[in-house]
């Protein structure tokens, strides 16, 4: 492994002087006199590869019985896996902006609800240092293929990013896994030898479901039901607009595995590429999700709502020449990847942030630290916080004063709240939450989003003001607290 510089620096913007200093270095290592930048302390390539809205236990890997996964299963084993990694928040936007950041969404701000009749939310605040900035500022040539509405530069997320390559992420227009992955080694190819940062973000999993042909009705070919292809409305399914029958949610939850077969198809392109230029040694590759998709568990549909397990639990993979190829069942955090890219990269991490390396584990030197993982931001619904300290998880609605407690080894499903057996629990792992993740002391930036973005975000059935909060009935016996889908009435579809 590459050392890890002692220095510390504070978790705010690097000072001019900073720059000045880390540019002496540069010129001093690397003879990069032209660059204002300054070069990296290893220089070594990073890659991030993040699949929206893809649940981890839909792979392979993480026990799903169908072959959904045939790529990332193969190349899995050949990394390190966490088992149990969750995403910050169970929508696009805070869960970017926890990788970004290494924060919570509540320490963050990004993804705030600006109000609760009118639709709007705050971006990425520009004072906090991020991912793609440090990197550039060290010498990283830095890149990004971005498909999602909420991943415009509007948000606040493009900082940093030099080569931003943001595309549509309607329903309707989206680029497919395919594309990416060709403009990803296009990218990669131009930049030979150079040290660089790369996101790959695919946005096939997210609806509408779509899968192309290939894979289009491997999983729901006999189906010859109500619903049409490809499955479309969103906010009328989770709101119980559609009445679904069991064939109809088969077709759904089918439709969801053929788009994250197609995204696997070429996630093995992605990375067999990367195989072909010698990255997966050299490269630091990290795979994960921003959030996963709820497939009916609790009798609603999509993303944004809730804070169970099917939104939170997403797959995380680390790539690369020191690590040692296993699994880990530490649970662990995307708050994490921040000062794991960091310390690839040989950089101080800086000071406040609640992520923690996860190269050690990677490289066999050691486990995670047993440690409490949160998760907060809400699009839909009331604001929801959680906290897993495994195997228990405590949920909270404090505008609601709802709470819920489970079990997660004895109840992986969820379904039995054990908030009034466990009282005192609840209580500790709630003031836990609030001593590790306080609210900001001033909100972030709104995001002045223009007409063309907020119009991708209405055809996602996102650009809504919430409805009136009301729990949505579980199969399960356990409702969604604070539960609030967006209205159909604005959706295009
Ligand atoms: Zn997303």
């Amino acid at each position: 492994m590459r050392p890890r510089p002692q220095a510390q620096q504070r978790h705010r913007r690097s000072t001019p002087r900073q720059c000045s200093a880390a540019a002496l270095l540069c010129l001093a290592v690397f003879g990069c006199a032209e660059q204002e930048s300054p070069a990296p302390a290893s220089g070594r390539p990073i890659v991030l590869i993040v699949v929206d809205t893809l649940r981890a236990d839909h792979l392979g890997s993480y026990g799903y019985p169908r072959p959904t996964s045939p790529a990332f299963d193969r190349w899995a084993r050949g990394g390190a896996l966490f088992e149990r990694a969750l995403a910050t928040s169970s929508w696009t936007l805070p869960s970017f902006a926890s990788i970004y950041t290494g924060l919570y969404p509540r320490q963050h701000g990004a993804g705030d609800r600006l109000d609760q009749e009118e639709w709007g939310v705050t971006g990425l605040d520009p004072e906090l240092p991020v991912l793609a900035e440090i990197l550039s500022e060290a010498g990283y040539v830095t890149g990004a293929l971005a498909n999602n509405p909420f991943l415009h530069e509007k948000f606040g997320v493009a900082r940093g990013f030099a080569d931003y390559r943001w595309h549509l992420g309607t329903n309707e227009v989206i680029r497919r896994a395919d594309k990416t992955v060709d403009l990803a080694l296009e990218w990669v190819d131009a930049r030979a030898g150079a040290p660089f940062f790369l996101l790959v973000h695919f946005f096939d999993p997210h609806m509408d479901y779509d899968p192309p042909v290939g894979h289009r009705g491997r999983f729901t070919g006999s189906y010859r039901g109500k619903l049409p292809f490809p499955v479309t409305d969103a906010a009328k399914i989770k709101l119980g607009w559609i009445p679904l029958d069991d064939a109809d949610r088969a077709y759904v939850t089918g439709s969801y595995d053929e788009e994250v077969a197609f995204t696997d198809e070429q996630l093995g392109r992605l990375l067999q590429g990367l195989e072909e230029r010698g990255l997966m040694g050299e490269a630091l590759v990290i795979l994960t999700s921003d959030h996963g998709e709820e497939l009916f568990e609790r009798g609603s549909f999509e993303h944004g709502h809730s804070k169970y397990q099917e939104l939170l639990h997403v797959p995380l993979v680390i790539w690369g020449e020191d690590v040692k190829p296993g699994r880990i069942d530490t649970p662990v955090s995307i708050v994490d990847l921040f000062p794991s890219v960091l310390e690839a990269a040989g950089l101080p991490v800086p000071e406040g942030g609640v992520g923690i390396s996860l190269l050690p584990a990677a490289t066999g030197r050691g486990r995670p630290p047993e440690r409490p993982i949160l998760a907060d931001g809400t699009l839909h619904g009331r604001r929801k916080h959680a906290l897993i300290r495994w195997p228990w998880k405590a949920v909270a609605v404090p505008a609601q004063e709802e709470t819920l407690l489970f079990n997660l080894e004895e109840d992986p499903g969820e379904q039995r709240n054990l908030a009034d057996r466990h009282p005192e629990r609840l209580r500790a792992m709630l003031a836990e939450f609030e001593a590790i993740s306080p609210p900001r002391s001033r909100e972030g930036p709104a995001a002045e989003i223009d007409a063309g973005v907020r119009e991708q975000l209405e055809a996602l059935g996102y650009a809504t003001p919430p409805a009136a909060d009301g729990p949505v009935a579980s199969p399960g016996g356990v409702p969604d607290p604070g539960s609030a889908p967006p209205s159909p009435d604005h959706s295009k579809r």
